[in-house]
């Protein structure tokens, strides 16, 4: 079988691996960024480990069809780098994509991650067959990909589909993109705990705070576990959540009338209690016509989603070329 390697960056951890053509880990590990200590290090060990994989594999280079990188965005995919990329600083100008690709004498192609997922989920994840499929991750922030008549939707520099950006709220809270009221400052979940410590600082009294024992400790999984127990304040939190989920949920229906929804990411993990009403506004605030040709589920291929992804970029060029 076919196989290439792949890498997933990200601000903490590298993870790296060798990926067959059914989307299979063969093998994977990982290694801290160190992100503050620049880029040539972070990429070396990586480099490394990777290495040591193919050898316990017992592969050579020559035995890969290429590789494939996943980046946080956004991406200057001229000279395979990051381009003031907020998770990477100081990252800006190193070809990430050439010193992989020289390491090991192939090709290598670097995608914005969330991109590379929705390649990954089209192939060999939850979005299998279907040819017009979005891919939107909800965790720290909100990323999103977008697959069109069966590719992936790049767009004119390789940045297409920041679906995290679509404004819900012009007179809402400031985004570090420089927008207000961006779907991820409404909806990610930094934001349900924002939104939660803002309520209990305004003098809202709430079973999350025992939880989570100081206002400055709130996190998701508090707001969810006071849910469970039908608090009041989380029940209005989690209300707001998917009514501003199903709000973008129905933007990005209307966009790009997809097949199907993917939708990962950490804040996923809430199950039904989030897929169920999302679904349930998303589908009423898109136009019929587009919401009656629509399913809306969960991620496949949870925590491989990163590595699977790249390596789904790296099928992807090697089919190209
Ligand atoms: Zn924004």
């Amino acid at each position: 079988m076919r196989k290439v390697l792949a890498f997933d960056l990200g601000g903490t951890k590298i993870a790296f691996g060798v990926v067959a053509e059914d989307g299979s880990v063969l093998k994977s590990d990982r290694v801290e960024t160190v992100a503050s200590k620049g880029p040539a290090q972070a990429i070396e060990r990586a480099v490394e480990g990777a290495k040591k994989l193919l050898q316990e594999l017992n592969l050579k280079p020559i035995d890969l069809l290429g590789i494939g990188i996943a980046s946080p965005g956004p991406l200057d995919i001229s000279r395979g780098c990051v381009d003031g990329s907020p998770n990477l600083p100081g990252w800006s100008g190193y070809s990430i994509e050439g010193e992989i690709s020289k390491a090991f004498g192939l090709p290598a192609r670097i995608d914005n991650d969330a991109n590379a997922a929705a390649l990954g989920e089209y192939l060999f994840g939850a979005g299998r067959g279907k040819r017009n499929l979005v891919y939107v991750t909800i965790s720290t922030g909100i990323g999103g990909g977008v697959i069109v008549d069966g590719k992936l939707m790049r767009g004119a520099n390789g940045n297409a589909a920041e679906l995290g950006h679509l404004t819900l709220d012009i007179k809402g809270p400031p985004c570090p993109c420089g927008g207000n009221g961006c779907y991820e400052v409404m909806a990610s979940g930094t934001a349900i705990a924002r939104r939660t410590r803002e309520a209990l600082a305004a003098g809202a009294s709430s079973k999350i705070l025992t939880l989570a024992g100081s206002v400055d400790a709130v996190t998701t999984h508090h707001v969810l576990q006071a849910l469970a127990e039908k608090d009041a304040l989380a029940v209005k939190i989690w209300d707001e959540t998917t009514e501003y989920l199903g709000r973008g949920l129905a933007v990005i229906i209307n966009t790009f009338n997809p097949e199907m929804i993917v939708v990962g990411g950490g804040v996923t993990a809430a199950g039904d209690v989030l897929f169920t009403p999302m679904r349930t506004k998303a589908l009423k605030y898109a136009f019929p016509r587009l919401a009656a040709v629509c399913t809306i589920v969960p991620a496949g291929l949870g925590g491989d989603v990163g590595v699977v992804g790249a390596a789904a970029c790296a099928f992807e060029a090697a089919q190209k070329n």
